[in-house]
């Protein structure tokens, strides 16, 4: 496995061979969720490259940019154990230049729901993922549903841009009791990840009413909201998969997203009905 820190050699490494590249894009501190994705891409393609890259530009000031999880040898370990060919970790300086011409999320898509609860968040992470889908030119960028308007962001620019790559999305992995992971699940005492579970529990019944025939989304909302007592709940939104809000539920065209503080690490989960 090969580690690669340049451009230079990013695009020596990438010009060396003809084959289906796939390609992982992650801020590390790796857990399953990650390596779902990175065993998605092992199989789907002859080469796989992981980035590793902590994108100052989709921090909002006083955001946990500077107190990020790094585990840079265990990542290391997990990418040689998965069969990872690559894995790509720049410095900030190799990714970013003084005044650049820079990418917007839209208008409205990019500025609701987490767009809303952290303004410009989403240029940024559309800024790096251009930066790293120029650089890589994979075949295929495997990307989670756990952000899930991350992902439609994503999939947004790859068509208004016309690039080539394939967005693959894939299913949310969870513990056992239902806890989505995510490399911010560091942060959480014993009680307060017990607290967490809340969320996961609040898209359940919100599946199991909508199972049992209530598809009013106000009528689902507030039930998730009794679930969810005692967290600090920033937005519980049910969607359309093009991100509008809709009032009833409809099979295969929602999502149901929650996001909540539990002591001081933000938490966002969902669910694709
Ligand atoms: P991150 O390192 O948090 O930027 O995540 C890198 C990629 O892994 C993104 O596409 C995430 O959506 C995806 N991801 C993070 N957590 C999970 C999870 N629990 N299940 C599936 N994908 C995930």
């Amino acid at each position: 496995m090969e580690i690669i820190r340049t451009v230079e050699a990013l695009k020596k490494w990438r010009s060396s061979f003809n084959e289906s590249v796939g390609f992982v894009p992650t801020m590390g501190a790796l857990h399953e969720g990650h390596s779902t994705l990175i065993k998605r891409s092992v199989s789907d393609n002859s080469k796989t490259i992981v980035s590793i890259f902590v994108n100052p530009t989709q921090f909002l000031a006083g955001e946990d940019l500077n107190t990020y999880p790094k585990k840079e040898e265990s990542d290391r370990k997990i990418c040689e154990l998965l069969g990872v060919d690559a894995i790509f970790m720049p410095e900030i300086s190799t990714m970013y230049s003084d005044d650049e011409v820079l990418i917007s999320a839209p208008n409205i898509r990019g500025y609701i729901l987490e767009g809303h609860s952290r303004p410009g968040h989403f240029d940024g992470v559309l800024q790096v993922v251009m930066k790293l889908l120029n650089l890589v030119q994979a075949n295929n960028a495997y990307f989670g549903k756990k952000d899930a308007q991350q992902l439609a962001l994503i999939e947004q620019m790859v068509k208004n841009y016309f690039l080539s790559v394939n967005i693959i999305a894939v299913d949310t992995v969870r513990q056992n009791d239902g806890l989505a992971l995510s490399s911010r699940n560091a942060y959480l005492s014993e009680n307060e990840r017990k607290e967490a579970l809340k969320l996961s529990r609040s898209l359940k019944e919100a599946a199991h009413l909508f199972q049992v025939g209530e598809n009013n989304c106000s009528v689902i909302k507030v039930k998730m909201l009794e679930v969810l007592d005692g967290l600090d709940v920033e937005y519980v939104s049910i969607v359309d998969r093009s991100f509008k809000e809709i009032e009833n539920i409809e099979q295969n065209n929602t999502i149901v997203l929650v996001t909540a503080r539990v002591g001081a690490t933000r938490l966002i989960d969902n669910i694709w009905i």
